[in-house]
């Protein structure tokens, strides 16, 4: 199968490490609707994750996708095709989100997705004039029983590999990043998992604690390690903010042993700038080594 290979030197080691694992012989959902015939799905439900006090306005959306052909795996991203006209009068492009459901739907809803989408604001710094991101607003808008148009599935790499049971995984995310490892731990619970699962989660405010009751209740597996670092409310010793890449740091003793086995997969996803932090404390907690090994054991999807 051929696959575009576009990334950077850490990835381009990944890509082949994807190949092997994740493509070759596998079938993935790829493309199924295009913008030029989309699937018509329907709005089952629009729920914020945030609370109410947070500065933060992000939603959980699950789409009905009844009488289509949509199939999808944990990973992949979703486009939503926004209703109206640009400022050129033609259709709104494509938005990408991950899909934050697993590849049975979301809970309650058997033929479904669902998507994790924060409502973007933006202020022009001389004007101070609010432009809202098109995409967003109008996802978070969605009501119940409203027609959404949707492309894809696209993404063939930021996926479990077919034999997961044989692995342990380390999901490390800031912010939305968290909505492809909502999908990955449900299917992994649900296929009774019995290796080790840490979750890393990087977010501002404690309001921001997206999914926090469900993955609450993971806990309940002894296998499951859920983290948080609160950027904006709790600090390090220095004073500076916590982020993914301290807790890593702190938890080392126990990452060092999990890392040391080769069927250990590291899932990063979320801001670009967390690639960077998490490869310096990897840097500065395994023997260079051990660092070479894992550094190709990563799958990474940021923006
Ligand atoms: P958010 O709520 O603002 O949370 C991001 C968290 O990361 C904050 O706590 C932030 O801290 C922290 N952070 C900032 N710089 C960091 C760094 N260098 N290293 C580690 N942590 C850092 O996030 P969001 O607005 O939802 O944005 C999430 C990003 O993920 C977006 O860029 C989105 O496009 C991307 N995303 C990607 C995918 C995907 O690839 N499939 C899916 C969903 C989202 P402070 O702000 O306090 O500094």
């Amino acid at each position: 199968m051929k696959v575009k290979c576009q990334f950077s030197i850490l990835n381009y080691q990944l890509f082949f490490y994807d190949v092997r694992d994740f493509v070759m012989d596998r079938k993935i959902p790829l493309n199924i609707y295009k913008i030029s015939s989309p699937c018509v799905g329907t709005v089952l439900e629009n729920k914020k994750l945030t609370q109410p006090s947070s500065p933060n306005d992000t939603h959980h959306v699950v789409v009905g996708l009844e009488g289509s052909s949509y199939t999808y795996l944990e990973g992949q991203s979703a486009g939503v095709l926004p209703a109206g006209m640009d400022e050129k009068g033609k259709p709104h492009a494509v938005r990408l989100y991950s899909i934050a459901s697993h590849r049975s739907g979301e809970k309650g809803y058997p033929f479904s997705l669902s998507l994790c989408v924060k409502r973007v604001v933006y202020q022009n710094p001389q004007t101070g004039q609010e432009k809202r991101g098109v995409g967003s607003n109008y996802t978070c808008d969605l009501k119940t029983g409203d027609s959404v148009k949707l492309t894809g599935p696209v993404g063939n790499r930021f996926l479990l590999p077919e034999n997961f049971q044989e692995h342990h995984f380390i999901f490390l995310a800031t912010g939305t990043g968290i909505a492809p490892f909502r999908g990955m731990l449900a299917h992994l619970f649900q296929n009774h998992f019995k290796n080790e699962i840490w979750l890393i989660f990087g977010t501002p405010y404690k309001t921001d604690v997206l999914y926090e009751e469900e993955f609450g209740q993971y806990r309940s597996h002894p296998n499951f390690h859920f983290v948080t670092a609160i950027s904006r409310e709790e600090k390090n010793k220095d004073g500076s903010k916590v982020y993914v890449q301290h807790r890593i740091l702190e938890h080392q003793a126990k990452l060092i042993p999990l890392l040391r086995e080769t069927n250990t997969l590291l899932y990063i996803c979320g801001l670009k700038g967390m690639e960077k932090g998490i490869h310096e404390a990897m840097q500065v907690m395994c023997p260079q080594e051990l660092y070479e090994q894992v550094r190709k054991r990563i799958l990474i999807e940021v923006y």
